[in-house]
Formats: structure tokens, C-alpha cells, sequence
């Protein structure tokens, strides 16, 4: 167990976990974050970031995640890329377990984020890796001059299809409604795309795989149940996301699909233990969100820390 008990650890690292580092550090609370084997969240499987303020060209997702991070680390906030195994924070101090060690806190802001859902659909857990994945820009060149499919409705079908133009000859993005979440401009961009076509009303029913790997769907209306076979050697699963909540083992307070769920402001049911970011929001969901979130439980965290004394 390490010896010195910390002010803060913030567990995460994407825009709402670096922007706690910053604030925190600031304001001399000496942040430790733990940003896990992946830093930098979310943001590191994007492309461009085109809607957060003060990049008027846009910027790419990593490169924006390295500059967070750089400006926060200028400030003294000390990152290790681990993981967080498991917490306890039924007494003070806190307590962080990463690779065996123990760190101790007064405080903890928790800002893990979330990950991509997966379909589920039959033959899909054999070929993931094998065609099928939920990141487009990790797997997107694999699939030069190659057909594939996009699945969801969302800002983030949207994007990955738009994306995908670049290396496939076309890219069918597969909708079960034919009402979009995705914002227009996205959705018109991706609507706009010769390479692009959408089909509305299918949900897949199954994947196809030969020797080689994917190669194709089997398409079902969701309005009557007729069955069509499309062919792909790639496809990207883009329906949502779920919280990183697991780690917690019911150590705060979280909803029935994971969210943490806050107490006042940004403090979970256990007071001095913060979240902030995609782990506790189900409605913005934005990289912009996610940072104003961190600085409000980095600001919510040092308050509570003077009140302890
Ligand atoms: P989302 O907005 O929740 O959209 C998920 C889509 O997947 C919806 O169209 C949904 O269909 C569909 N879906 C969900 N479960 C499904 C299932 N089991 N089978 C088939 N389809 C299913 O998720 P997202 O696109 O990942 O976006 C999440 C958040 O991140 C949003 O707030 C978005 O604005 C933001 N985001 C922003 C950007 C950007 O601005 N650059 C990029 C990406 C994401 P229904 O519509 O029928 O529910």
C-alpha cells in the first residue's frame, strides 16, 4: 500500500478526467490519474472533432486528447496509463487498487466514460476482429476498395460512415427506424456521400462469414419481417455506448444501465467520491459536456476537500 494519502485520484481520461486534472491541479491538490492501458477515452477512435469551441478547422479526436493532456500535465497533474481493478470507499481514506498496489484518497472523481455496444446478432461474436468492429478509425483501412455496412442512426453512424468513404467503394449504413439521432448536418453529410447509401427500416438478423472472414448480413425488415441478404466484408457497429461502471462494484450508487447516478451536483452517494463525464450522463454526451463536467467536480471535490478541515 502506497504511504502518502492523496487529495484527489481521478480514475479516467478522456476531455471530462483531463479537465479535472487541470482544475485540480491548479488548484494544487497534487491530482493522481489513473487513465488507464488506453488513454485518452473515446475521443482517441474519432476522427475529426469539428463542434468543440476554439478549433475552427477542427481538430482530430488523439491529437486533441495529447493536447488535454500536455496542458493539465503542465500544471503538475501526474498520470499513470493503468487501470483501476477495484475500489473501496466505505471509510476514509479511499482506496484504489491498480496492479496489485493500493493508493489511498480523500477524494475520488470517477470519469471512466463509456464503451461501444455490440449487436449481438447471431454468428457476430466469431467474426469480431474478423470483419466486424465497433471503431472505424482503429479498423477502417482494412477494408480498401471493399464493401461495408454501418449499423445505427446516431452522430456516430454517421461519422464512421463518412469515414469509411475514404478506403471502402461503398458503405450502406443499416438504420432500424427511419427517424435519425444523428445531428442534420451529420446526417446530411453522410446523406449527401455518393459512396454512401442508407437503408432504413433493417436490423440484422444474422452475419455470414466464408473462409475468409465476413461476407454479408442477413437483413430483416422491422416492419414486416422479410429477410434480404446483403454482401460486406466489413462491418461497423455504431448503436450507442454503455458506462465503464463495473470496477465500482455497487460502491456508488448507479441506475439500472450502469450511469452513476449523482447525489448534489457532481458527488455520487458517497461523499467526497465525484463523477463527471459520459459515466454519468445519458443525455449530452458530448466531448465539450464531458469537459465542463470535469471542471465542475474538480471545483465540486476541492470545495468538499476545505470543508473536511
Ligand atoms: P446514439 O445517439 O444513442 O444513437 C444510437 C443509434 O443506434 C440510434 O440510431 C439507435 O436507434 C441505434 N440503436 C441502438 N440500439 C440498437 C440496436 N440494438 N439495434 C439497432 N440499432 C440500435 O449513439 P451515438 O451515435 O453513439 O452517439 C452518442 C452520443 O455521442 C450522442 O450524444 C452524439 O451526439 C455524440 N456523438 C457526437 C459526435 C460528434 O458530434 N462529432 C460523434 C459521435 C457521437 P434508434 O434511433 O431507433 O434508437
Amino acid at each position: 500500500m502506497a504511504d502518502d494519502v492523496r487529495n484527489v485520484i481521478i480514475i479516467g481520461s478522456g476531455p471530462a478526467g483531463y479537465t479535472a486534472g487541470l482544475y485540480t491541479a491548479r488548484a494544487l491538490l497534487e491530482p493522481l490519474m489513473f487513465a488507464g492501458y488506453m488513454s485518452g477515452g473515446q475521443l482517441m477512435l474519432t476522427s475529426d472533432v469539428e463542434n468543440f469551441p476554439g478549433y475552427p478547422e477542427g481538430i482530430g479526436g488523439p491529437e486533441m486528447m495529447v493536447q488535454l493532456r500536455e496542458q493539465a500535465e503542465r500544471f503538475g497533474l501526474e498520470v499513470q496509463d493503468k487501470n483501476v481493478e477495484r475500489v473501496d470507499f466505505s471509510e476514509q481514506p479511499f482506496k484504489v487498487w491498480v496492479e496489485g498496489e493500493i493508493f489511498q484518497s480523500r477524494s475520488i472523481i470517477i470519469c471512466t466514460g463509456a464503451e461501444s455496444i455490440w449487436l449481438d446478432a447471431d454468428g457476430e461474436q466469431e467474426q469480431k476482429g474478423r470483419g466486424i468492429s465497433t471503431c472505424a478509425t482503429c479498423d477502417g483501412a482494412f477494408f480498401r476498395d471493399e464493401e461495408v455496412l454501418v449499423i445505427g442512426g446516431g452522430d456516430s453512424a454517421m461519422e464512421e460512415a463518412t469515414f469509411l468513404t475514404r478506403f471502402a467503394s461503398k458503405v450502406t449504413i443499416v438504420h432500424r427506424r427511419d427517424v435519425f439521432k444523428a445531428s442534420k448536418v451529420m446526417y446530411e453529410r453522410a446523406a449527401n456521400n455518393p459512396k454512401i447509401e442508407i437503408k432504413t427500416f433493417k436490423s440484422i438478423k444474422a452475419w455470414m462469414s466464408d473462409e475468409k472472414g465476413l461476407s454479408g448480413a442477413l437483413l430483416e425488415d422491422t416492419r414486416d419481417g422479410k429477410t434480404e441478404e446483403i454482401s460486406c466484408t466489413g462491418a461497423f457497429i455504431a448503436i450507442g455506448h454503455k458506462p465503464i461502471t463495473i470496477f465500482l462494484e455497487g460502491q456508488v450508487e448507479i441506475d439500472e444501465s450502469g450511469y452513476i447516478l449523482p447525489e448534489k451536483y457532481t458527488m455520487t452517494s458517497v461523499p467526497g467520491v465525484f463523477a463527471a463525464g459520459d459515466v454519468v450522463d445519458t443525455r449530452y454526451r458530448q466531448a465539450i459536456t464531458a469537459a465542463g463536467m470535469g471542471c465542475q467536480a474538480a471545483i465540486d471535490a476541492e470545495k468538499w476537500l476545505e470543508n473536511q478541515h
